[in-house]
């Protein structure tokens, strides 16, 4: 198989178009067809000679994701099930936000962590996607807005989060060569105020970010404010300790000069209660952390409940007790299985 264009590096890019015997500049009108006019064909790029395009076309492949599925929720929620080369499928999410849209993208098909309130987590891992498949996504989902706008939105200038499938700290080398080529002004050219992995706080992956040279955002999905908490919700990521997961957070935190977000999921009966949210409150006290309290998107097949509005109002009050900034998060396109996962376990029957 082909190698995807999209895996490459800047400096990547530029070294291949040289193998092939071309000058610097050559590379530079490469990146503009695929970063800035975004062409999904090598004959599209009409300033290339025709045996560049032609090597390239032999060398590289530049084809987007087939969208399998698309839906809309009432909210302006765009999900999508892409079919990657090899048949997999993975989600993306479209989220318009007041002045901008929010990209959720997925890092791997499947995922090993194992919460409990996840479709993904239901088939295990498949695979780790490769970095030009992460890439893929953000292109696919601005092509998307290009087609059909959203108001007082720009296709070009997305909030990116890796919060779609899977656990991007488990796929770090992927993900943070995509992060590269997203930041890159030669690649995507986002400012990284507007990139964030979205994470389950597994120890191991979160050591490796901690010594990466990474800065962008961080969200830590908790499950729990106590070890067996976590551990009954998110079983994987639960070997490590609530306050190891916090300190190593903390300290990503103070190497990037960004407060770190912890996303609590209020699942009713279990992480709604008022004994979990004093917990959480005396654990994050003078921590550099706000709070997202975002109700359970609840699956097709499961048990487990969303927190009543009065519940959620009363977590929320005892996190601000506590001094911790707190703040209720809807979680969208409920009306298109718009949960992590759903979508593709449908589909997948
Ligand atoms: S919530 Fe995220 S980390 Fe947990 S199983 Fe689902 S995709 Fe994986």
């Amino acid at each position: 198989m082909k190698k995807m264009v999209y895996s490459l590096t800047p400096d990547e890019l530029t070294a291949a178009v040289a193998d092939l015997g071309q000058p610097r500049y050559r590379a530079d009108q490469v990146r503009q067809w695929l970063y800035g006019k975004r062409v999904t064909a090598w004959d599209a790029m009409t300033n290339l000679p025709r045996d560049l395009r032609e090597s390239l076309a032999g060398r590289f492949a530049l084809e987007r994701p087939a969208p399998v599925e698309r839906q809309v929720s009432r909210d302006g929620t765009r999900k999508f099930l892409f079919a990657l080369a090899d048949g997999a499928t993975i989600e993306s999410v479209i989220i318009p936000m007041a002045d901008h849209a929010t990209f959720c993208i997925s890092s791997q098909v499947g995922c090993a962590m194992a919460c409990r309130f996840c479709a993904t987590a239901r088939g295990g891992l498949v695979r780790n996607l490769e970095t030009g498949e992460i890439i893929l996504q953000v292109l696919s989902l601005m092509d998307d807005l290009r087609d059909d706008p959203l108001p007082n939105v720009t296709a070009g200038h997305p909030n990116v989060v890796f919060m779609g499938m899977g656990e991007p700290l488990d796929n770090l080398d992927a993900v943070a060569r995509s992060i590269g080529i997203m930041l890159d002004p030669r690649g995507l050219g986002l400012s990284r105020r507007r990139v964030r992995i979205s994470t389950s706080g597994p120890g191991p992956g979160l050591r490796s970010l901690l010594a990466s040279d990474l800065d962008v955002g961080l969200t830590l999905s908790l499950g729990g404010a106590d070890d067996s908490a976590r551990k009954a919700v998110m079983p994987v990521p639960g070997r490590t300790s609530v306050r190891e997961v916090l300190d190593l957070a903390e300290r990503y935190g103070k190497r990037t000069g960004r407060r770190g977000t912890v996303a609590w999921v209020l699942i009713a009966g279990r992480t709604d209660t008022p004994e979990q949210a004093e917990a959480l409150g005396r654990l994050l006290a003078r921590r550099p952390f706000k709070v997202n309290l975002i109700p359970l998107n609840p699956l097709d097949d499961d048990a487990l409940q969303p927190a009543g509005h009065a519940d959620t109002l009363a977590f929320q009050a005892i996190l601000k007790r506590h001094g911790v900034d707190a703040f209720i998060r809807a979680s969208g396109g409920r009306d298109i299985a718009a949960a992590c996962g759903q979508l593709r376990r449908r589909r997948l029957g």
